[in-house]
């Protein structure tokens, strides 16, 4: 990797104090002509000094004032509201409409039958002090969004996290949950997947809880005293089967217009199959204590008072819920400065509007951020700026429930956004703390480079600077800490799902970015009517100056990418990140031989019989094939393409940068052309197996982990499965990706090299 052409000095910090305009340091920027980087610094450092705390203090207690979920009328209310904002920064804006199933609930149950009757309260109580915990009437109950309807009666299971690797290990207890309800704790997935392996497993109903030990006393003072969650305070939230794909349910692939083809309900494949309903650790408690059985494993063993065990039974619960399926009209606010050289190549910004109850952190305190970047670059726009690509600045409807305001207005708009936008930057829940940075890593170095020019409020290092010290101290190990100090980037994580960059990247291929900071306050107010103004103003950011830290890292990102002469994608380390997620799985597939082989010899030595006590039920794991060996070869040629094509564009971008003018010649925009294909490239026609609609051959989330990532989902989630039929296709269609990128980087670096000759 070459140091060459990036700005080589990192600037003190004294030097970035927003208040006061800067004069513009000499010094390169990538993808500038030496004039347009000293006409790009001035604007920047104009930028930065405008976003005001005050503002985003002003914002958030109006959007966050009345619950505003998916068709309520105070979520209506906000989207016009914005629309006036927008229009009054001088922004040309409107509002898009869909309509979509989004069910709420009529009905919900939950109760114990026997040993003894105890009725769930399913209710949050408003706390003293907290005005709009009080506004019961408009606030959305608590329940699972996507459940489908039942009514079940059954002995209750507890199934920890619910999560594969436990149900193997109730299988070794010799419990099954075959039906059965299940009683699962938040946290160690996504929560979609409970009910989705629960009814894999022959469950009939599934209850959601929050444990104290991940989410309550055990980690802190309950609110109002402290931030944690109270006894009573449940995690709304969507079970949607958001891995095969997000959006709305009846109009997969399509924008959900008001003549668009609709599936008839029976018919969607992202509804739960059994009933689903989320509950606090004081409904749970009683549940939990009349539960039998072997005691719980002791990892599995959480906060309550009580001696958790397994079942089933003889704890019986019934479980009833009931929804509204009609349709809801989404209002996404999509607002845009015109590009004056190149006004087909977009920007596109986005945070989403909806919240689960009045939702003052998630998603008001990045949605307060970026409408302070709209007025800003508004402010600009009057003062002359213009510039060089089209911005679109986009407040998303429907986020909470299934990413359906931002997965619709991609499906709507996909073949022109396939065509034109050069990225997109994304921001949710912003809070105090570290900048945090995921994305495509052809984006590494460029919001590297961003970071490095942003101060943090609480030291006055950069940004970048303290998250460096921060990777260093969570690193695990000398070789770690020495790559941190090492590399000239901080590596950015790859990104599953969990916002609105999902349909942008791993639908249609368009490199993302997801940005926010945090890390200082934690809290357990998410998806409860406690997340409101009253928490975030006493727990979290309360000065906004984390709000304003995010809209000046954000907003410098969009000025700049929507400024530059050419694109300042980077290959070389996105080439080498690509290189390091084929070295996992040839490694996941090395430990899936010997673990297979060790436990197949042990099964041959009697280990598990010998070492079980007689007095507990148990059983031995079964005797599995060894995996084959799997030809990586495809995978590691097409890498070291990559490689070679990154190498050579880079040399060749340097040259032209290090020139100075090289890149004000028209034939320049020629080559963002051919840049905005690479990342297009990296997409599978026919997506992954049995969910097609994603699409990016290296970033996916999880079939069986929800939000988390996985990098070469295909290949890895194939191994995962030992389906090795279905790796060796994965491998073929993951390489020919990867070829098909370094195919498009190379003719950008034979239009490269032609622009220095
Ligand atoms: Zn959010």
């Amino acid at each position: 990797m070459k140091a060459f052409g990036r700005p080589l000095i990192v600037l003190a910090a004294g030097l970035l104090i927003a208040a006061t305009p800067v004069t513009a340091p000499v010094d390169e920027l990538r993808g500038f002509t030496t004039e347009s980087a000293k006409a790009e610094r001035d604007w920047e450092a104009k930028f930065r000094a405008l976003p005001s705390t005050d503002s985003l203090r002003s914002y958030m207690r109006r959007l966050s004032a009345r619950p505003h979920h998916v068709g309520s009328p105070y979520d209506q209310n906000n989207a016009e509201w914005i629309l006036g904002k927008f229009k009054s920064f001088g922004l040309d804006a409107h509002i898009e409409t869909f309509d979509v199933l989004f069910p709420t609930p009529l009905e919900r149950v939950v109760e114990l039958v026997a040993p003894a009757r105890f009725v769930a309260k399913l209710r949050e109580p408003a706390v003293p002090g907290d005005p709009t915990s009080a506004q019961q009437s408009e606030q959305l109950p608590t329940y699972n969004a996507y459940s489908i309807d039942g009514d079940v009666t059954a002995p209750l299971v507890y199934v920890n996290y619910g999560v594969p690797d436990d149900y193997d290990r109730l299988e070794r207890m010799g419990v099954s949950v075959k039906g059965a309800i299940v009683i699962a704790r938040y946290f160690g997935s996504w929560r979609g997947i409970k009910p989705k392996v629960a009814a894999g497993h022959g469950a009939i109903g599934c209850l959601i809880y929050s444990d104290p030990k991940d989410d309550g006393y055990t980690q802190g003072d309950t609110y109002p005293e402290g931030p944690w969650r109270p006894r009573d305070g449940v995690q709304r939230g969507s079970v949607m089967e958001m891995e095969v794909y997000p959006g709305d349910p009846l109009t997969p692939g399509i924008g959900a217009t008001k003549d668009a083809r609709r599936l008839p309900i029976a018919q969607a494949r992202t509804l739960t199959k059994i009933p689903v309903l989320p509950i606090s650790y004081g409904d749970a408690q009683p549940l939990l204590a009349a539960i039998g059985g072997q005691h719980a494993p002791p990892e599995w063993r959480g906060g309550l008072g009580i001696t958790y065990h397994v079942g089933p039974g003889p704890a019986r619960v019934h479980l009833k819920v009931k929804f509204d399926w009609s349709l809801k009209t989404l209002r996404d606010v999509i607002a845009r400065i015109p590009g004056g050289t190149a006004p087909d190549e977009w920007v596109v910004r986005g945070n989403h509007h909806d919240a689960w109850v009045n939702g003052a952190e998630d998603p008001i305190s990045g949605q307060a951020p970026l409408l302070e970047e709209a007025r800003a670059m508004g402010e600009l726009v009057k003062q002359g700026w213009k510039p060089r690509r089209t911005i679109i600045y986009a407040a998303w409807d429907g986020e909470e429930p299934a990413l359906l305001g931002s997965t619709e207005w991609v499906e709507a708009h996909a073949d022109e956004l396939a065509g034109k936008a050069v990225a997109y930057l994304n921001t949710d829940s912003n809070g105090r703390g570290y900048l945090g940075m995921g994305g495509s890593h052809s984006l590494q170095r460029f919001i590297n480079d961003v970071a490095r020019d942003i101060e943090d409020p609480e030291t006055r290092l950069s940004v970048w600077k303290r998250a460096q010290l921060r990777a260093l101290r969570e690193a695990s190990s000398a070789d770690r800490r020495r790559e941190i100090r090492a590399e000239p980037d901080l590596r950015i994580g790859a990104l599953g799902s969990g916002s609105d960059y999902t349909p942008f990247l791993q639908h249609v291929g368009i490199p993302s970015l997801n940005i926010g900071y945090g890390g200082e306050d934690a809290g357990g107010i998410y998806h409860s009517i406690y997340d409101d103004f009253a928490w975030y103003t006493k727990f979290d950011d309360t000065s906004f100056v984390y709000g304003r830290a995010l809209a000046q890292t954000v907003g410098t990102a969009v000025l700049r990418l929507a400024d530059a002469d050419v694109l300042p994608y980077e290959f070389t380390g996105a080439a080498a990140t690509v290189g390091r997620y084929v070295k996992e799985v040839e490694k996941l597939l090395q430990e899936e031989q010997d673990t297979t082989a060790e436990r197949n010899r042990e099964l041959d030595e009697g280990l598990f019989a010998a070492t079980a006590d007689p007095r507990e039920r148990s059983v031995a794991p079964p005797h599995q094939d060894p995996p084959p060996h799997l030809d990586f070869a495809p995978l590691e040629n097409a890498v070291d393409a990559l490689t070679r094509a990154a190498d050579r564009y880079e040399k060749a971008f340097n040259r032209a940068q290090s020139g100075g003018t090289a890149f004000a010649q028209p034939s320049a925009g020629g080559i963002n052309a051919t840049l905005i294909a690479t990342e297009r490239a990296l997409t599978i026609a026919d997506g992954l197996p049995r969910r097609g609609w994603f699409r990016h051959a290296i970033y996916a989330p999880g079939f069986y982990t929800g939000y988390g990532v996985k990098t070469l989902p295909g290949v890895r989630e194939a191994i995962e499965q030992r389906n090795w039929k279905e790796a060796d296709g994965q491998i073929a269609a993951a390489a020919g990706a990867i070829n098909a990128e370094a195919e498009v980087l190379e003719r950008a670096a034979t239009q490269m090299e032609q622009l220095v000759h």
